[in-house]
């Protein structure tokens, strides 16, 4: 219902019928609006365009029949809802009825219609149209509500998908973060290990440098004290032997500790000299070919005398048989690392005994210098061989020393390929070991040993010394004279070519090699143009890297470092003059 007003449809062929429904309907509801239609098709049409409240149809129409309308009304779901009445004709059979009902008509109404049943049917069909619509309106806002709901959930899905996206891409933003920070950390704690290390780096750095200059100024003091003492032992000695009443038991022995104390700042002197060259990386090897043997003998006899002095024992072990102990190596170096440990054993031992000498163990020579000394504390073994290090300290100092033996004997050893190491029981004495491989030289060199020839084999030669400084030239010219040679003196080079050219007689020249005028290589080389073999002996006060080698390389048969030693003089007199036979 419209507006309040019954809206109604009536489909008849036959327009009196259609007069005679109106004309009951407005008696029964006068308000009601009353539609006609004259075919079903038209009918349909206009309940599609109106949505009356019911459709009367009549069944008998030319074309389609009623029945046929209905099925189309109720089968299209613009109108299927309006409920069809069939006006059938009076007394129409039961079967028509089947027939409607099975059509989809909802009601039947006698043609011509009875006015209350008319009435009461029409108020039946706008009831159940009424209902139809409620249900209808409801299903609508049913559809409605569960559209709206239904975008609203998809809205709320989409949302949700969203926001798990998001989340996925915050959860893998989050583990790249953590990643990340992992790295990070790892890099941070890597970081730190470095910077631990080099703080503890720079912790050791600084203590080696504390502890280097409190071992340098240590040494420095030293120095002093080891420098002056032996200076003043010179001096003070000098002084008395100009004295008049001297006897000759005194002056020898004041010529005695003069020399010792010489000796002792000749030490000191190659000692600095030593170090200054491991410093600098520059140590030389010089190997030659000596007997062990005959070094180790050598050692013995000089330490001896010292030894008994203190009432010490001394004691050489050798393992080789003569004709095995000619070796290849840098004799003068094995000799002084010996020296040190024998002089440190010497030095450090009041009672008891020193034993020294070597083993031959796999290839390899095993030297040992043991005493029954005061010992080394375990935690000093290693210090020992640091440069200026010593026990002792400060200036109540029992021992003397510079603290540079060990540091030295350590570096040479390694140079020769050993190593050192130090054993020892506070108290109780130290042992000091250290190898060498053993390289067996087979043609044992036939040096005469120094001193072994006397002065008359090579009495009556003729001596060139190319010398400027004149002390050294009269130190020269005095042991000459004593062992019967004739002395021709040279102050440069010009003058040493010049005499040499003069003097077909001169057997030997004793070359300087630091001359004012032109190097001592380059006359070298000129007086051997001018007389091939004539034996050429360097002396040089250098003692720098490859002074032997320079020498060497301009000629010289040999090499003397200064402060030239008298037997050591001699012993190279003896080795060229007599070797060499008188000159023709
Ligand atoms: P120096 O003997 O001139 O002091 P070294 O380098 O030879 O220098 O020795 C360093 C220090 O090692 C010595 O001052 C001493 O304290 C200790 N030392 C070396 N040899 C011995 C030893 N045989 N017995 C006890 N201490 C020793």
């Amino acid at each position: 219902m419209k507006d309040g007003k019954l809206h109604l449809l009536a489909i008849d062929d036959n327009p009196d019928n259609l007069v005679t429904l109106r004309a009951l309907i407005s008696d029964a509801f006068p308000s009601a609006i009353l539609e006609t239609s004259l075919t079903g098709i038209q009918g349909i049409q206009k309940a599609i365009a109106g949505d009356p409240d019911m459709i009367f149809l009549d069944v008998l129409m030319p074309g389609i029949d009623g029945l046929d309308i209905c099925r189309m009304i109720k089968s299209d779901d613009r109108i299927s809802h309006i409920p069809v009445i069939i006006l059938t004709a009076l007394g129409s059979n039961r079967q028509t009825r089947i027939d409607a009902l099975e059509a989809g008509a909802d009601a039947f109404l006698p043609k011509p219609p009875d006015p209350v049943e008319l009435t009461a049917q029409v108020r039946a069909m706008a009831r159940l149209k009424a209902a139809g619509d409620m249900q209808r309106d409801e299903n609508d806002q049913l559809v409605s509500l569960v559209r709206t709901r239904t975008i609203a959930i998809e809205k709320e899905l989409e949302e949700r998908r969203k926001t798990e996206l998001e989340l996925q891409k915050a959860n893998l933003r989050l583990k790249e973060t953590q990643a990340a920070t992992l790295n990070l950390l790892e890099d941070l704690s890597y970081e730190m290990e470095i910077r631990k290390s080099y703080a503890a780096e720079l912790v050791r750095a600084k203590e080696r440098a504390e502890e280097s200059d409190r071992l340098k100024s240590a040494f420095l003091a030293n120095m002093s004290h080891e420098i002056r003492t032996p200076m003043n032992g010179i001096i003070g000695f000098s002084g008395f032997l100009a004295e008049p009443d001297l006897n000759a038991a005194e002056r020898d022995r004041f010529l005695k500790i003069i020399n010792d104390n010489c000796q002792q700042l000749l030490h000191i002197v190659s000692d600095i000299i030593d170090i200054s060259k491991i410093e600098a990386g520059v140590v030389d090897l010089e190997s030659v070919d000596f007997c062990l043997n005959e070094l180790m003998d050598n050692l013995y006899q000089n330490y001896h005398p010292r030894a008994a002095a203190k009432g010490l024992s001394l004691s050489l072990y050798k393992d080789l048989e003569c004709d095995d102990c000619s070796i290849a190596n840098d004799q003068s170096k094995l000799r002084q690392v010996l020296d040190n440990l024998l002089t440190n054993a010497l030095k450090f031992t009041d009672r008891g005994e020193i034993k020294f000498g070597y083993h031959l163990v796999n290839s390899r020579l095993q030297f040992f210098v043991a005493d029954t000394g005061i010992g080394i504390d375990p935690a000093n073994h290693e210090a020992v061989f640091n440069r200026f290090w010593q026990v002792e300290t400060g200036l109540a100092r029992q021992y003397g020393g510079t603290g540079l033996g060990l540091s030295i004997s350590r570096a040479f050893i390694r140079e020769m390929g050993g190593v050192i190491r130090c054993d020892s029981v506070p108290g109780k004495g130290s042992q000091f070991n250290f190898d060498l491989p053993y390289v067996h030289s087979v043609h044992k060199q036939n040096t005469p040993a120094p001193g072994s020839c006397g002065p008359e084999g090579i009495g009556g030669k003729t001596i060139l010394v190319v010398e400027d400084e004149e002390y050294n030239f009269e130190f020269l010219r005095i042991i000459l004279l004593k062992y019967h040679l004739k002395t021709l003196h040279a102050w440069n080079g010009e003058e040493a070519i010049k005499i040499f050219s003069g003097n077909r007689e001169i057997d030997l020249v004793l070359m300087d090699f630091k001359l004012p005028d032109i190097p001592g290589q380059e006359v070298t080389r000129r007086l051997l143009e001018l007389r091939r073999g004539v034996p050429v002996i360097a002396t040089t006060a250098y003692a720098m890297t490859g002074d032997r080698e320079k020498a060497v390389n301009a000629g010289c048969i040999d090499y003397l470092q200064k402060p030239i030693r008298v037997e050591e003089l001699v012993g190279l007199l003896n080795k060229y003059l007599v070797r060499k036979g008188l000159p023709g």
